[in-house]
């Protein structure tokens, strides 16, 4: 079995070649390593390799691991998240990516307002054929952006998205490739609180794919910490 640090050097290395074959530059992406079910003893130990950004998707979990964790560690939700849960983190997060409807965009927000704080947030887009995945799809997207200067208290500098779990390379590149699509389509679009430039795709079975349609941020689990246990 790999150590952590091997496996964050693999993943690093894997990344860097990506890039080059897409003729990308590797300073260009940012690599947050899931820690969800992992141990703080784990996340703090990637922070001695130099790992500072972190994913966690579920509330609980996050609040009971944050306050054993290094502070030099930054989390990222990347999880659901619903509207009665953001009072316990949206002060402790370097982000939300995972901001999928107007009412918790309302919610975040309105706590984030009280507090004089902005907020980083990333629109969470529906790309995969499962339908159990969250995420606005195109026209709901659409009827977001011409909401968002309702909220001033969130930044929103870019997209992120979970493709199709499939083996099937050109279905995970057209989750992809729409996912920045719908960047490209506002690009010229600038206000107080938005501009999207970062794209947030790419998982461990396809983070390579996710690179060459122009990722700026991946969320590596499984190849950093290995296999994790039963997800509820
Ligand atoms: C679990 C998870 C990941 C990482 O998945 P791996 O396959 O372990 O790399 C990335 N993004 C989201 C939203 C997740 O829930």
């Amino acid at each position: 079995m790999n150590t952590l640090k091997e496996n964050i050097e693999i993943v690093k290395a894997k990344i860097d070649k990506a890039c080059e074959k897409a003729g990308r530059k590797s300073d260009e992406i940012k690599l947050i390593a899931v820690s969800k079910t992992v141990p703080s003893e784990d996340i703090n130990q990637a922070v001695e390799f130099g790992i500072l950004d972190f994913g966690e998707n579920k509330v609980q979990e996050f609040m009971n691991k944050f306050e054993h964790v290094n502070s030099a560690a930054r989390f990222h939700m990347i999880g659901h998240l619903q509207t009665n849960k953001v009072k316990y983190i949206f002060d402790k997060v370097s982000s939300i990516q995972s901001i999928d409807s107007i009412k918790l965009a309302n919610e975040v927000n309105k706590r984030a307002a009280a507090k004089s704080m902005k907020i980083n947030g990333l629109i969470q887009i529906h790309t995969a054929k499962e339908e159990t995945k969250f995420g606005l799809d195109e026209s709901e997207f659409e009827i977001f952006m011409n909401s968002i200067s309702d909220f001033k208290n969130i930044y929103f500098n870019g997209l992120m998205t979970i493709g199709t779990f499939t083996e099937d390379e050109k279905e995970i590149r057209r989750c992809f490739t729409m996912l920045r699509n719908l960047k490209e389509k506002y690009s010229s679009f600038k206000t107080d609180n938005c501009e999207l430039k970062e794209l947030s795709m790419g998982m461990t079975s396809d983070y390579e794919i996710a690179i060459e349609e122009g990722s700026t941020i991946l969320r590596i689990g499984t190849a950093i910490f290995g296999t994790r246990g039963i997800e509820n």
